[in-house]
């Protein structure tokens, strides 16, 4: 969900924006005023989560998924790549990259249904790795990360998609970080990519220009038009969230909703989740009753009083409850209310 306050503003400001006669969906990417919203955009995004100035941010387009065969392209230059597999997302980032060069496995929780990060001590890191993927958000089976593994100089490449800006994180611990914005910050539409600026300059000559990084970071994410009205959206979610005290306020919240929602499952015999404690999402959580046979009339239940796209991903099954930064505690409350209420039901 996005904050109530940002879709009240876009409305607002929909047929015209700030007395410029115009939407932003009118504006020419290269005006004045959408170059204001751009910056801004940026700025605060830095902002939040302290992003250095070695580091350049993208705006692009095609998504996480564009971004699986791009980090290759732009990062390979002939070596090989580590990844980790903790989850369908990055399964899928493995068989996305598979195709540009040598991809090697370094640790896999596959074979017992991704309910943990694998030990690190158990990955087979190369030291001569050009980088080392990870997903450090689950999203389907609500596995995340709380630290990462000693690479040894290799730099560490996240996909963030769906927890980014939902807890704290040291950015200088990685070479680049992405994530589509659909999760945590905004509409479709728009890939956010930090990457540190040693890493510029390595791509394949295959690489397409509006996927080139060096490209796009002298060219201000513009050698393209870029989405600028996700990236309009985008601005508007910083801005409310610099409101709310930025990611460290946000992060109290985030803590709190998850803690209620787990708590409340491990207490019950009636729904339960599988992730190991120390990896269970905060943004995502899975969960099943125990008499699936169930399944549809919670789901019904739960429709009728508001509480919306609870099914789980088609490839774990049961629910998921996102609960991502702009769901407010009392989402969370009236979730498990509702869930006592039908436990008792039944
Ligand atoms: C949703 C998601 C993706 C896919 O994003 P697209 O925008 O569809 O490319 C990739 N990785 C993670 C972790 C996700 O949650």
């Amino acid at each position: 969900m996005l904050p109530k306050p940002v879709l009240a503003r876009a409305q607002a400001e929909m047929l015209d924006w700030h007395g410029s006669g115009m939407s932003v969906m009118e504006m020419s990417h290269r005006g004045k005023e959408f170059m204001g919203i751009l910056a801004k955009t940026e700025a605060d995004f830095r902002r939040l989560l302290n992003v250095g100035e070695q580091y350049k941010v993208l705006f692009l387009q095609g998504g996480a998924i564009a971004e699986n065969a791009m980090i290759p392209l732009n990062l390979l230059a002939g070596q090989s790549a580590d990844y980790a597999i903790t989850g369908g997302w990055s399964k899928r980032s493995v068989d996305d990259a598979s195709a540009y060069g040598k991809i090697k496995v370094v640790a896999s929780s596959e074979r017992t249904a991704y309910r943990q990060v694998p030990d690190f001590a158990s990955w087979t890191l190369d030291k001569k790795a050009a980088y080392l993927h990870v997903c450090t958000n689950e999203t389907m089976s609500g596995v995340e990360f709380v630290d990462m593994p000693d690479t040894q100089g290799v730099p560490i490449v996240a996909d963030m998609s769906s927890h980014i800006l939902s807890r704290q994180i040291d950015v200088s611990q990685y070479g680049v970080i992405y994530g589509g914005a659909q999760k945590n910050i905004g509409p479709a539409g728009l890939c956010l990519v930090i990457v540190h600026e040693d890493l510029l300059g390595r791509a394949s000559p295959l690489t397409p220009a509006v996927f080139n990084w060096k490209t796009q970071a002298e060219n201000q994410s513009m050698i393209n038009t870029p989405p600028s009205y996700s990236i309009y959206i985008a601005g508007l979610v910083f801005e409310w969230l610099l409101e709310q005290g930025g990611v460290a306020a946000i992060e109290k919240v985030n803590v709190a909703k998850a803690k209620l929602l787990y708590d409340y499952i491990d207490a019950s015999d009636f729904y339960v989740n599988h992730v190991a404690l120390q990896n269970r999402s905060r943004m995502n959580v899975p969960f099943f009753l125990h008499d699936e046979s169930l399944n549809a009339a919670f789901l019904q239940g739960a429709e009728a009083q508001g509480l919306l796209q609870l099914k789980g991903h088609r490839a774990v099954g049961g629910m998921r409850a996102s609960i991502y930064n702009a769901m407010p505690i009392a989402g969370v409350q009236a979730l498990v209310a509702y869930m006592q209420a039908f436990e008792h039901a039944h």
